[in-house]
């Protein structure tokens, strides 16, 4: 029994739930009479639950639960009054969009035809719970794999009660590391902790690298604070493969070969050690293996480094002596990078730069990273990761990018035979596409989708269950791009038959009759206790507070200079250049070995990059306006490589490899590089022509470190459609 113990009936927790809240109107509407007419007016504070470093505030207001404004923050600093593309008429795209599934439904058709039929709530759960019972126990607990991922940031609506009702029953444990683990680790590596910069303090810099990332379309409030640097003078260079949005607008564009940063990083430290540019006494002080890390870069210099990164050697010194003598001096990381087999070590290469060149020092200088880490601290974390002290440890795994070979392996022992799906549509996200697909048609998975729509994951369970959208349930929403703390309260009530999914799973441990009452916590409950804290970040911060002014900045010093006096949250308490317990001590490059058959079967190197204005992954991509206003997706073809090929601009190709293909429009223009081509992700299968997007060439294999995807490690070859 986990020691989460509450004197309230099962019954009761039930009612508190955010139906329930809902319902019993706990944001007492205001009611305004206009003649004999009476309305319902209510206005509440709430965040974008996107999976984006941004995570904006907003206000919304209903009249009669009908949303009539909804907009972006107008007094939040960080949002400054804005949403982007994505969001700003997100009430008509996913909370009252014509083809929201409004009741549960069930599968009539064959798997993958999403074919359903509508049927209550009652029945749905009793045969979820039948067959689950049945899977527990004949199979056991393992048998069964939550998926889930940033679907919503959310806190609550993420991973609470669904987290601890998979503990209990002793469920699959699913590795969620899709996105940003490779990142973190590698830089944990060095530093200890990914929280430097704050983005606000950007504006200090005056030479800022964006390495990997495109704030433009990614990152889209913290580009008007690097237009500032700029205006206050300055330098913006962007490290990319592909000519993103960002990097047209940048100084200077430096395009290296993907999967190269960690050689690229490398040869920088040497050039600004051989040139004695580094700060030795930040060194002597603060950091760990300078020594060793010479050495180790002495194999990395110019020359051989400009061979492996098609950059010219000037390209890289220059970049070097410019990085090491600009003050403040900024590199921006994101996640860009780390789709690579030597992912996180590109990351722990390039967090060695700040403290080589001691860029710490000055306000304005040093990496920036995530944030997230300040919330870690700042907030209750022991409520909402209640699950790790219920979880039976020796329970396996499952990585979620080999999801694919996980529904199909035979000599998994229990095979998965239920899976719920929840804040995610891994037959999009998820890398070797066809292989998730091919597990997802076995007759004998169990296979629930909790969503808005039929997402192309949704087209192949046996059951669908609607979700609330962000206007109709609770959540608190940390970022980990910023440092704004915001409540979401709902606006109107649930849709049609919409649940939060945290009521979902308290109807399912109801069903089976569970009656531990960690599985019956109310939404307000757990949202209430993960503000019980008294640390100073979130000093004077209370539900209330926080619900009337809808966001709070984190209480953090003003100068924010985490490493400007060493400070590293390493096991030596120092950057650490060097550390013979990691594997290996210091970063190597280490790229993916290729046959040379797969050399020139598949000559080009694919890049699959989120660069969709109008979506957000795979969220909003069936949105016929948006979808509209983004185009079918295309494929970025170097005019040489589309000569060859006899691809002209326009043309309708395929670009193929051994896990599938893919029908595109060619765009020959040079924003790759001779020997690379690029599509966007996000884009549903179901609605693209040839049923197949980006991750059906994409790899599944995991990254040197975080065990992240490694989804860039693809090639391909492009022919004409005939
Ligand atoms: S997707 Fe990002 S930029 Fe757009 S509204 Fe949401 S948090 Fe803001």
């Amino acid at each position: 029994m986990p020691p989460f113990k509450k004197n309230i009936s099962r019954r009761k927790f039930i009612d508190l739930g955010v139906q329930g809240s809902t319902a019993i109107g706990l944001s007492l509407p205001i009611i305004a009479t206009t003649g004999c007419n009476s309305q319902n007016i209510k206005t509440t504070h709430g965040a974008c639950y996107h999976d984006c470093p941004d995570t904006c505030s907003w206000t919304a207001t209903a009249v009669d639960n009908k949303i009539t404004e909804f907009r972006a923050s107008q007094d939040n600093p960080y949002t400054n009054g804005k949403l982007c593309a994505k969001m700003n008429n997100f009430p008509n795209d996913v909370t009252f969009h014509p083809d929201r599934i409004l009741t549960p439904l069930k599968r009539v058709g064959k798997k993958g035809s999403g074919e359903f039929e509508p049927i209550s709530w009652k029945q749905a759960m009793n045969e979820v719970a039948v067959r689950l019972k049945k899977t527990l126990a004949k199979e056991g607990g393992e048998a069964v794999l939550p998926y889930s991922y940033a679907g919503t940031e959310g806190l609550v609506q993420r991973n609470s009660i669904s987290g601890r009702f998979f503990a209990h029953i002793g469920a699959s444990k699913l590795e969620r590391t899709i996105c940003g683990n490779a990142a973190v680790a590698g830089v944990m590596t060095t530093n200890g902790q990914t929280t430097g910069v704050l983005p606000e303090d950007i504006i200090h810099s005056r030479y800022i690298i964006l390495w990997g990332t495109n704030p433009v379309t990614s990152n889209q409030h913290l580009w008007p604070l690097i237009q500032q640097a700029r205006e206050d003078g300055a330098k913006l260079v962007v490290i990319d493969p592909y000519q993103s949005a960002t990097a047209v607008e940048a100084d200077w564009h430096i395009q290296p070969t993907p999967g190269t940063d960690t050689a690229l990083a490398l040869a920088m430290i040497n050039v600004i050690i051989a040139e004695d540019l580094q700060d030795q006494d930040y060194v002597d002080q603060y950091t760990v293996g300078i020594k060793e890390l010479k050495k180790h870069v002495e194999q990395y210099d110019i020359e051989a480094v400009s061979k492996i990164t098609g950059l010219k050697e000037e390209t890289i010194q220059t970049l070097a002596r410019e990085y090491a003598s600009a003050s403040p001096a900024l590199i921006r990381v994101l996640i860009g990078m780390e789709h690579q087999l030597n992912g996180g070590s590109a990351f722990s290469a390039v967090a060695m730069l700040p403290s080589l060149t001691g860029a710490w020092r000055h306000f304005g200088g040093g990496l920036m990273h995530m944030t997230y880490e300040l919330f870690g601290q700042a907030l209750n974390w022991e409520r909402l990761e209640l699950e790790k002290t219920i979880a039976n440890q020796d329970i396996r795994s499952i990585s979620m990018i080999q999801i694919g070979r996980a529904l199909n392996d035979s000599s998994l022992s229990p095979a998965i035979n239920a899976l719920f799906v929840y804040n995610s549509n891994p037959a999009v996200i998820a890398p070797n596409q066809n292989l998730v697909v091919k597990g997802l048609e076995r007759e004998d998975l169990m296979t629930v989708v909790l969503d808005h729509f039929i997402t192309d994951t949704a087209r192949y369970a046996d059951y669908v269950f609607p979700a609330t959208s962000q206007l109709e349930h609770w959540d608190l929403l940390t970022s980990w791009g910023q440092t704004y703390l915001n409540i979401n309260e709902p606006t109107i009530p649930p849709v049609g038959e919409a649940k939060p999914n945290t009521e979902f799973f308290r109807l399912l441990a109801n069903e089976m009759s569970f009656t531990e009452d960690y599985l019956y916590e109310s939404d307000l409950s757990i949202l209430k206790k993960t503000l019980e804290t008294d640390h100073e970040y979130l000093n004077g911060v209370t539900f209330d507070t926080l619900r009337k002014n809808g966001w709070v900045k984190l209480n953090i010093p003003d100068q924010w200079m985490p490493h400007a006096k060493g400070n590293f949250k390493t096991s030596s308490g120092k950057c650490e250049f060097y550390n013979a317990s990691n594997e290996p001590p210091i970063p190597e490059y280490r790229p993916k070995a290729y046959s040379r058959e797969e050399l020139s079967t598949f000559p080009l190197k694919l890049l699959t990059i989120k660069s969709t204005k109008n979506f957000l992954n795979s969220s909003h991509a069936n949105v016929k306006e948006l979808m509209d206003k983004e185009g079918q997706p295309v494929l970025d073809i170097h005019p040489e490589d589309a000569k060859l090929r006899e691809i002209v601009d326009g043309a309708e190709v395929k670009a193929y490899n051994k896990n599938g293909e893919v029908l595109l429009t060619a765009k020959v223009r040079s924003k790759v590089n001779q020997g690379v081509v690029s599509m966007p992700q996000g884009y549903w299968s179901s609605l693209v022509k040839g049923g197949s997007t980006a991750n059906a060439l994409t790899s599944d294999l995991l990254t040197d470190k975080g065990r992240g995807g490694a989804l860039q490690e693809a090639r391909v070859e492009v022919t004409l459609l005939t």
